[in-house]
């Protein structure tokens, strides 16, 4: 009877109605939603009154409610007639009197470029000795397989480490045995056994002790991006994001690479191949990727990087004519340009003859844009530029920012100012910075009145870690302890807003990030401890801050609670 066409037709029937049933059983029908209640709290919401509230609701994706009694209010306001009740699927969780704050913002990184790394990126910013070191390398191995590659390219600095010296091959060998490892940054380069043996098969000469000159760090960067895969990339993104959402960091606004010799209408002579250059066209490829498979979930806001030398800013303009500003999601969007849009030359005395140039077509399209300055002369000459562009292109709208700025003067930061400009400051002193060698002058900044937010500057030369660039602005005091900033401290809650509420402006979405209030991202931070008690939390106390949950759109993203 089994051989019976309708009998077939019957059976075949039956079990795809079966397969679909326990589909359907097995679906939650409330995967992906996202619905938090947040209660039992000490909720900082960063609003314009500083307000407090134990718990609050998010729906969709975006706070809908800020405490109990705010509920019903928010509720009324947006259907009078039907108060709307809290989607069926809203999980709430008991915070049992933790401290959050909004989701941090970091206003000038370099994640991408993190994500990139060859290898499997560890970074070891939190470091203070070389026993320190070891132990964040041990912990790593424990997920990578044995024979795989480890590196740590940039944001470290040997002042951090109490010996003051780079770790030798031996003491890498005896954290990492079964992982070739390469080291550089803040003290040069340095690898294990197994990274010297692949290494000097590549013909780079490696010391008995793991160290590899300064001249061939090159050398042995290619030579690790030359097996790195596409699969490597999105892996080493993914590792990014995590590493990130650690510390509560739920938007980052990346300002790109240095473009490579090779980029067609740049002068190769111009530019050279450094830990920190990509190319330009292909670097946001993995971000992309996992982006089209839902696996973002910290925010990236692009800041498009063109170092052109042709007085008619070829590049720059390419990228002008065939991008559109402000485009994607809440998730990815392009922002700006930044924080090059000519070869900065101001290093070598003189100045980028195309740099009104490609400012005055940056004002004419619409864009935001920031420049990273290093000197009292690059801020004068760029702050003199804006000046000239604003004549005829209005800049008060565009959100156009100096970043860095570690020898700014008031005079500089009034002109700034007068115009609508803003200031992106970045703690990357605090790796490397000496008694004399300190800055931004975060205070005399912010009593100006100009529109100031702070971010990293991370990926080669600072932290990721805000925690550590909060107690820098908080202290003065760079990784070794030595108090290099006096009179330039900020207080802790001036210190976060630069990380929170004052973060939107640079990418024309304060009305949606930044602080806790209803219509905004859903964005918070459960911190492992009360940031704002200086008992529980001394100055000291602050870097050793993280989050324990992390939320983004309303979803959980990191969770060390359980
Ligand atoms: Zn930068």
């Amino acid at each position: 009877m089994y051989d019976s066409v309708p009998m077939r037709i019957f059976i075949a029937l039956f079990l795809i109605i079966l397969a679909l049933t326990v589909l359907a059983l097995a679906q939650d029908p409330c995967a992906g939603t996202r619905d938090l209640k947040l209660t039992n709290g000490k909720i900082h919401t960063l609003d314009k009154k500083d307000t407090i509230v134990s718990e609050v609701t998010i729906q969709n994706g975006k706070f809908t409610a800020i405490g109990p009694a705010a509920n019903q209010r928010a509720e009324r306001k947006r259907d009078s007639a039907q108060p709307q009740s809290l989607s069926p699927c809203t999980k709430t969780i008991n915070l049992r009197g933790r401290t959050v704050v909004p989701g941090l913002i970091d206003n000038h990184n370099h994640i991408v470029l993190l994500g990139m790394r060859p290898g499997h990126d560890i970074r070891i910013e939190t470091a203070a000795s070389i026993a320190d070191i070891q132990s964040i390398l041990k912990d790593k191995a424990k997920t990578v397989q044995p024979g795989e590659f480890i590196t740590t390219l940039g944001d470290w600095n040997m002042k951090q480490f109490a010996e003051k010296r780079v770790p030798t091959l031996a003491e890498l060998d005896q954290a990492l045995p079964a992982h070739p490892y390469l080291m550089n940054g803040g003290g040069g380069t340095v690898t294990n056994s197994l990274g010297k043996k692949f290494f000097e098969s590549k013909g780079i000469a490696v010391t008995s002790t793991g160290v590899i000159a300064n001249a061939d760090f090159l050398k042995a960067l290619n030579a690790l991006r030359a097996i790195q895969t596409f699969d490597d990339m999105k892996r080493g993104t993914t590792d990014a994001i995590n590493y990130v959402l650690g510390f509560g960091l739920t938007t980052n606004v990346d300002m790109g690479a240095f473009n490579l010799p090779g980029t067609p209408d740049l002068q190769d002579s111009a530019v050279a191949d450094t830990v920190e250059s990509l190319n330009q066209w292909t670097m946001y490829d993995a971000f992309l990727a996992l982006h089209r498979e839902g696996k973002v979930n910290t925010r990236l806001r692009i800041f498009f990087l063109t170092q052109d030398t042709r007085p008619d800013v070829p590049i720059l303009k390419q990228r002008l004519m065939n991008t559109f500003p402000n485009f994607g999601d809440d998730m990815i969007r392009t922002a700006g340009i930044g924080e090059f849009a000519t070869q900065w030359g101001l290093r070598g005395g003189g100045s980028p003859p195309n740099y009104q140039a490609a400012l005055q077509l940056i004002a004419k399209q619409g864009w935001a844009f920031q420049q990273h300055t290093l000197s009292l002369a690059e801020d004068q000459f760029a702050t003199s530029t804006f000046e000239k562009v604003n004549t005829e292109t209005p800049i008060r709208d565009l959100r156009w920012s100096l970043a860095h700025v570690p020898r700014i003067d008031r005079p500089t930061i009034d002109r700034l100012k007068a115009m609508g400009a803003g200031i992106a400051v970045h703690a990357w002193l605090y790796l490397s910075g000496s008694p004399g060698n300190g800055g931004p002058p975060y205070r005399t900044i912010l009593d100006s009145g100009i529109h100031v937010g702070a971010g990293s500057d991370a990926a080669a030369v600072s932290v990721f870690d805000p925690w550590l660039e909060i107690y820098y602005m908080v202290t003065g005091k760079n990784s070794a302890g030595e108090l290099i900033n006096d009179g330039q401290q900020l207080t802790r809650m001036e210190a976060l807003r630069l990380y929170t509420s004052e973060n939107g402006w640079f990418l024309k979405e304060e009305d949606k990030l930044g602080t806790i209030e209803t219509g905004k991202f859903g964005d918070l931070v459960v911190l492992s401890d009360d940031y704002f008690d200086t008992t529980k939390v001394p100055d000291e106390g602050l870097k050793k801050l993280k989050s324990v949950l992390t939320v983004v759109d309303g979803k959980v993203v990191h969770d060390t609670t359980k």
